[in-house]
């Protein structure tokens, strides 16, 4: 058995996932944009990291020669190298990189670097495989860390390492796995002998649990189809009841009996699926839109967020807006847009504050949907600049949240399979809008939005106005779909007069 640190971890998650990554990947769903973004990420971290232990030596990646890596690696440490990055160490078919090794006269000191915010317990796991091979070949392991993105810190005009890392010192935890270790690759070894089968392995709660397991779609849709809206869609409906109804073979929201115990919410959208009707509460949905007063600005931020912040002001992972849109409807009927995209290359955040406050006056209604992210973000603005504070302030304080009607139960659809986003909510009241959505050029969400964005600079300036043109036409699209919501809301309460 050949084994890297990742392939270990992917096997303590499912061995059903490192059997089928070794001889089906083709099943497995390959990375997308925004995974290739986490791993673009995790480099530019781990480079980072490197320079908290400074006069080390990066062993440069072989992929088909981890020997080379190994002799490179031991030569560094019989030179007296005190850190060494990408140390590679090999036992018994197993390779492991170890992002940071300190080598002091005493033993070795372990670092892995994350570029989440917290030690998550899959990291032990990965540290644990680290500190088995280097303990096998009779190194002695002093202490092992993780060192992860402190998202507490705000940047200063320079980048401090020492306040945008934690280090966290694992080293009894990791110890604790140790006992495990070869008990697990044991096992792992037998799945593996055994080419011909696939592991009988059922899905479960590890399929979401560290990671979403890139097998999902072979294994929940392809061997045992589970539907689009099924008992593991149902909101907060907890793994285990969902555990305890797939184990009867109940996977089906119709097949859920009528007397099995879900809170009042989740009976109510199960039965609008199971009955087909749909649920209007025109009193409550009247009462919410005498709410809103004229003129309504329907508004949408797209964000982006640093791992490491780029500029003054800014934390790790900090939602940063570069664009929005404001689709403005007056009494009169009238439906007014305006928008703004900040240049890309510099910190957008003041010329989106600026911009909003003049486009936004303080005593008018402002919806959003699922508004909490919104004046998150207005939150922000506000405490970066102060002479805008209050107005930003107002602004958060006169909004509404579009949402409301839907996540408060008073317009359901079985459409919705029990959903209030709306990415479901659009093909259930505007089917029209999701088409809208189809049509467009490039950028068709705000994980799309936020990568090209961000990778506008650098581009010539023809690609750049193109992609401009398809930020625009994406977010103007969000808002206007905001209003065609509200239309529809406006109807279903017509039909009551
Ligand atoms: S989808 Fe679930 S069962 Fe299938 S390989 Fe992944 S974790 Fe294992």
């Amino acid at each position: 058995m050949t084994l890297s640190k990742s392939l270990y971890t992917r096997a303590i998650q499912c061995p059903k996932s490192l059997w089928l990554k070794k001889y089906n990947s083709a099943v497995l769903t390959p990375p997308d944009a925004a995974a290739q973004a986490v791993f673009e990420t995790g480099n530019v971290v781990g480079d980072l990291a490197c320079e908290l232990f400074p006069g080390g030596r990066e062993v440069p990646y072989l992929e088909k020669n981890y020997v080379k890596m190994v002799e490179t690696t031991r030569r560094w440490m019989e030179e007296g190298l005190e850190s060494i990055y990408e140390a590679t160490f090999i036992y018994d078919g197993i390779v492991v990189l170890v992002d940071i090794l300190r080598i002091t006269p005493n033993g070795v000191e372990i670092y892995e670097v994350k570029s989440s915010t917290e030690v998550k317990d899959i990291y032990l796991h990965d540290v644990s495989i680290q500190q088995y091979v280097l303990e096998q070949l009779g190194y002695t392991v002093l202490r092992a860390h993780v060192i992860h993105i402190d998202n507490s810190y705000v940047r200063g005009d320079t980048l401090d390492l020492n306040g945008l890392f934690a280090i966290v010192d694992v080293s009894d935890a990791v110890d604790a796995l140790q006992t495990d270790i070869p008990g697990h690759l044991a096992r792992f070894a037998a799945y593996l002998d055994d080419r011909d089968h696939e592991p009988a392995i059922d899905i479960g709660r590890h399929c979401k649990n560290p990671y979403e397991c890139d097998a999902k779609h072979y294994c929940w849709k392809v061997q045992r189809d589970i539907p689009d809206y099924s008992i593991f869609n149902i909101f907060n409906l907890g793994s285990k009841s969902q555990m305890e109804l797939y184990g009867q073979g109940i996977v089906a929201i119709d097949d859920i009996p009528d007397d099995y115990r879900m809170t009042t919410i989740q009976k109510h959208k199960v039965d609008i699926w199971k009955n087909r009707t749909t649920h209007i509460d025109r009193e409550q949905i009247g009462a919410f839109l005498d709410t809103l007063t004229y003129p309504i600005y329907h508004l949408d931020f797209e964000t982006f967020q640093q791992a490491v912040p780029q500029w003054r002001g800014i934390s790790p992972y900090q939602q940063i807006p570069f664009q929005y849109s404001l689709h403005i409807e007056h009494a009169d009927g009238r439906l007014e847009h305006r928008e703004f995209l900040a240049p890309e290359g510099s910190d957008p955040r003041e010329a989106v504050a600026y911009r909003l406050a003049a486009d936004i006056p303080t005593d008018v209604t402002v919806l959003a949907y699922n508004m909490s992210f919104e004046k998150g973000v207005i939150a922000k603005l506000a405490e970066a600049f102060p002479d805008l504070s209050a107005h930003l302030l107002a602004i958060n304080a006169n909004m509404r949240d579009l949402i409301d009607p839907f996540r408060k139960l008073h317009y359901v659809t079985p459409d919705m399979q029990g959903s209030s986003s709306i990415k479901q909510l659009l093909p259930a009241l505007v089917p029209q809008m999701e088409q809208a959505y189809k049509t467009l050029d490039g950028i068709h969400n705000g994980g799309e939005a936020m990568n090209a964005y961000a990778a506008m600079t650098g581009k010539s300036e023809v690609e750049r106005e193109q992609i401009r043109r398809a930020l625009l036409a994406y977010c103007r699209l969000d808002t206007l779909a905001m209003v065609k919501i509200l239309e529809r809301l406006r109807e279903v309460t017509d039909d009551r007069l």
